[in-house]
Formats: C-alpha cells, structure tokens, sequence
C-alpha cells in the first residue's frame, strides 16, 4: 500500500482508468503482448496524465484557500488545458503563460487545439518567446497577482513537483492491482517523459508497492544523461515526501532516440505511430508525447528488445487535442501498413 492518505487531495479523474489489450497490434508486430493504459481517459477536460497530478496539487492548493491557479507550458501544452479545467471544477480562475518553444509550427498553432480549450475554461493566457525561464515567469505573474490581493497558487511546468508525482505513484498501484486481478505479470510499462513528474512518480509508486516492473521513458525533448538526471532528482524528492526510503538510482531507464526535431516536432517515427495507433486500435495518441512514446515501442518491438512472451503496458498520457493543432501535418501524412 501506498502511503499517501495525508495528502491533501481532490477529486478530478476517473479512476481506476482501464488497462485494455491492443490485439491487432500486437498480431500485427509480431512482437510482445501489448496493453495500454488509458490516462488519455482521466476525464477532465478531455483528460490526460496532468489530471493525477493535479488532485494532489489542487488539493494542496485549496488547503491554502487560493482563488487563482498559476502555470505555465508551452503553447499546446495540455498541463495548462487540464489546469483550467481543475480551476473551473473547483470555483476558482486560472492563470496560463504560454511559452513558443516551437518554431514553424502550422498556420492553427496558437488559436485551436489546447489553446481553444483553454479559453473554453476561460483561463487567462500570457504568450511568451521561447527560451526564458518559464517557473520564474510563472512566478514572477503569481507574485503581481498577489501584490493585487489575490491568492494565488503556483503549479511548475507539467505539475511536476513531488506533490503532483504522488498521482503516479497512485496510478502505479492501479496497475499493478489491475494486473494482479487478472494473473497477468507486467514486464515492462513504456511512456513518453518530459517534465519528468509522470515517470518519478511511477518509479517512486513501484518501490514503495515493492514491484520490479521496469519503466522505459522515451524522452520527448532531452538527451538522455539529462532526462535520467532529472527524473531521479524527482524520484528522490517524491521518495522522501512519502518517506519511502531510496529508491536504486538504475531504476531510471530512458531512451533518447525518439525525439527527432527537438520537443513539439513530430519524427516521421512519431507519424507513423500515430497512423498505426488509430488505424490499428482507433486509438488517438499526439504529436508531441504520446506519438514519440509510442514510436519508441514500436521500434523496441521491431528491434527485438522485448521477450516473445512479454506484456508490455503502453502509459497512454493523454494529448489527442493537440492533434488539431498539427492538422496541416497530419492531413497530408500518407500512411502505409508495414510491419
Ligand atoms: C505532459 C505530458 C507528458 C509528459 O509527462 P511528464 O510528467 O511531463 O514527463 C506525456 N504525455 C502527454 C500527453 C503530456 O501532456
């Protein structure tokens, strides 16, 4: 069991989010039994993986009666859409900056996608040019909100801090319980990793619940030295707000060679995973996150990585809204069945 119940926390997402089977896939691959997680389906706002983060950090956030919830990403973030959504489900106003962290995007970039959602839970948006320090402008914004007599609560990129990485050690301990009421064994989960709150958490969860199962992050934007280095800085700082003990620094397993352009930039990998996901499952993953995640998988599978007999969880973490804001790409992708 997972210690915890002494956290402020609210209610956002549905839970326990399925564990489905992907059969024609794996058919199709050849490869090991694939699962996918659905935390595309938490709910909020069209869901995705900052939801559990964000009972942790809204929770926190109404401990302190804050009335505004202060952020920031990039333009097509979805930390910042699921932020507005929580805002609204909570009665409070949300706050978003913006950073353009993508150079060339399409003609929609900035008005549809996550940015019309956005502005669907009326949160109020900043732009800034890419490159700044964006937790200090954040915060820089939320120290102006309260010299005007407000309340605010600051929530870092992604909502990845050790408050928002307990939402993955809850949902580590939904997969294995999941698992374990089915008599199926989990060998590997494969997730795509950015902010790093998402796979800290989750290596933090499966220690405590004493697990084995390894977690592959297919970096969406770092070199991999980078992203081990940050995400085990997380894990340590999360390990020690649930007091845990330490958890082997070699629990940290990331590969960098998904992400193509740089972050926001699809691979032609990232295009052909997201055409075999939807095509072959009917399953929406994005540009950004999910669609190099998987790609990941994808390649490992056609590699030989995993064993014949293996069940592979694909963490589905959300992100179909953005697809619409890369529609100039998409449209025009020619897909072609291969093996
Ligand atoms: C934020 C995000 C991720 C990455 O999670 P981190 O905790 O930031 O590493 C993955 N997928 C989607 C769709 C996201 O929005």
């Amino acid at each position: 069991m997972l210690n915890i119940d002494d956290f402020p926390r609210v209610s956002l997402g549905h839970g326990p989010t399925p564990l489905e089977a992907m059969p024609r896939l794996t058919e199709h691959l050849g490869g090991p039994n694939l699962f996918i997680k659905r935390d595309d389906c938490t709910g909020l706002g069209t869901g995705g993986n900052k939801t559990r983060k964000l009972e942790f950090l809204v929770g926190e956030a109404m401990a302190e009666k804050a009335d505004i919830l202060v952020t920031q990403g990039a333009v097509q973030s979805n930390h910042v859409r699921q932020t507005a959504a929580a805002a609204c489900r909570m009665g409070m106003d949300c706050h978003g900056l913006l950073e353009r962290r993508v150079q060339n995007a399409g003609a929609d970039y900035e008005v549809t996608g996550n940015v019309f959602l956005d502005h669907m839970f009326g949160a109020s948006l900043e732009f800034r040019e890419g490159g700044l320090d964006m937790n200090a402008e954040a915060q820089a914004a939320a120290d102006k909100l309260r010299d005007q007599g407000r309340n605010p609560y600051f929530i870092p990129g992604g909502g990845s801090n050790a408050t928002g990485a307990l939402g993955y050690a809850v949902c580590a301990q939904e997969m294995v319980t999941q698992a374990g009421d089915r008599d199926m064994t989990i060998d590997w989960i494969v997730m795509g990793t950015g902010s790093t709150g998402t796979q800290a958490g989750l290596v933090a969860g499966l220690h405590a619940l004493q697990s084995e199962i390894p977690v592959m992050g297919v970096s969406v934007r770092q070199k991999r030295d980078f992203q081990i280095k940050a995400v085990q800085g997380l894990v340590e700082k999360t390990a020690a707000k649930m007091k845990i003990g330490t958890v082997p620094e070699n629990k940290v397993i990331v590969d960098d060679g998904y992400v193509g352009g740089g972050y926001g930039v699809p691979a032609p990998s990232t295009l052909e995973a997201i055409f075999l996901a939807s095509r072959m499952e009917g399953i929406l993953l994005d540009p950004v996150y999910s669609g190099k995640g998987f790609a990941g998988m994808v390649q490992m599978i056609r590699d030989g990585f995993f064993k014949k007999g293996d069940n592979v969880v694909f963490l589905h973490t959300g992100g179909s809204a953005a697809l619409f804001a890369y529609q100039d790409v998409l449209s025009t992708y020619k897909y072609k069945r291969s093996a």
